[in-house]
């Protein structure tokens, strides 16, 4: 383990600490990755130290503080909402339980800078059509509950940042993602495509325009920038969006034009729990990070996906 100044990412091997990481190297910073794998890969790793081990392994901490940390980024966490709705303890214990074992470690050593990965799920049903960060929090289900626990329980220098829909993959092609069971949309219908499987739309009788729900997609390069920049910034609580949003209905057109492939859908049920408009106001982040999201097409977001399918 190295005496320089680090950087350690929980859950570094997953979807958006893979490419954070990725960033991280490429800005200089020294990471270590903390990955129990239980849903990343190695593979995903460009770079950078590497420890298997889980959150809850006290001694483990200890033994990666006794390396100069910096900051910590903590991605480390389950995030499937369906799943969280029917398996609420495990939510609790995998996301409060042990995101307060490393808070407290990393207190012992002196280390206040946190970065958190928080969630659009903490505000519940929106109550205005660009969501800003003094929006009440009213979580709708356990994976925003645990979001919002932890966000009450950091301290003055921490950041959290509430990520609405994550999508993309890298520009560059180098780290080709492929999500082993998807359980957000773009990849959901990336993997459909592979497999010529059909894609179930949860509703469309929804009050947005063209019956189906909107969410505000947001590139993992420009969710992993935010991060470079909260590293350097004041604490406080930051959405990360578009402020555009796209109906699920565009987003299937997009990913018909970027794969050339023509989706297989079929109409379903709503889902419980989908609010109908989900849109962030990122001026917050704008203005005070110094944040400029660089990949707000859509169709960038599905092409940039798709490498990761189409080479894996
Ligand atoms: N969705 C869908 N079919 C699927 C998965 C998702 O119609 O197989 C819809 C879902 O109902 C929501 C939108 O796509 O309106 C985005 O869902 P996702 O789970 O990616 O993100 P959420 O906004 O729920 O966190």
């Amino acid at each position: 383990m190295s005496k320089i100044s680090s950087i350690l990412v929980t859950g570094g091997a997953g979807f958006i600490g893979s490419y954070v990481t990725k960033l991280l190297l490429e800005k200089g910073y020294h990471t270590i990755v903390l990955d129990n794998l239980s849903k990343g890969k190695k593979e995903h790793l460009l770079g950078g130290e590497f420890i298997e081990g889980d959150l809850a392994d006290r001694s483990l901490l200890n033994k990666i503080f006794k390396n100069k940390i910096e900051a910590v980024l903590h991605f480390a966490a389950f995030t499937d909402v369906g799943q969280s709705v029917s398996e609420p303890e495990l939510y609790h214990e995998n996301n409060v339980e042990k995101t307060r074992i490393l808070l407290e470690e990393a207190k012992k050593q002196g280390v206040s800078r946190f970065i958190f990965s928080s969630s659009a799920a903490v505000y519940g049903n929106p109550l205005q059509d660009l969501i800003t960060e003094d929006h009440p929090t009213s979580p709708i289900n356990p994976y925003g509950a645990t979001k919002l626990t932890i966000e009450k329980e950091l301290g003055p220098d921490a950041v959290s940042l509430r990520y609405f829909n994550a999508a993309g993959g890298d520009p560059e092609g180098k780290l080709l993602y492929r999500h082993q069971r998807p359980t957000n949309l773009i990849p959901i219908i990336l993997q459909g495509l592979m497999e010529n499987r059909p894609f179930t739309l949860f509703g469309k009788d929804y009050p947005t325009p063209d019956g189906t729900c909107v969410r505000d997609y947001i590139h993992i390069h420009d969710l992993a920038s935010a991060h470079v920049l909260a590293l350097i910034s004041k604490g406080g609580v930051y959405n990360l969006g578009n402020g555009r949003g796209y109906s699920v209905l565009e987003v299937v057109s997009a990913v018909e034009k970027i794969t050339g492939i023509k989706v297989n859908l079929q109409q379903g049920p709503r889902r419980a729990g989908d609010p109908p408009y989900l849109v962030a106001s990122s001026a917050k982040a704008k203005k005070e990070l110094g944040w400029k999201p660089i990949y707000s097409s859509l169709e960038e977001m599905v092409e940039h996906a798709w490498k990761g399918y189409q080479q894996n």
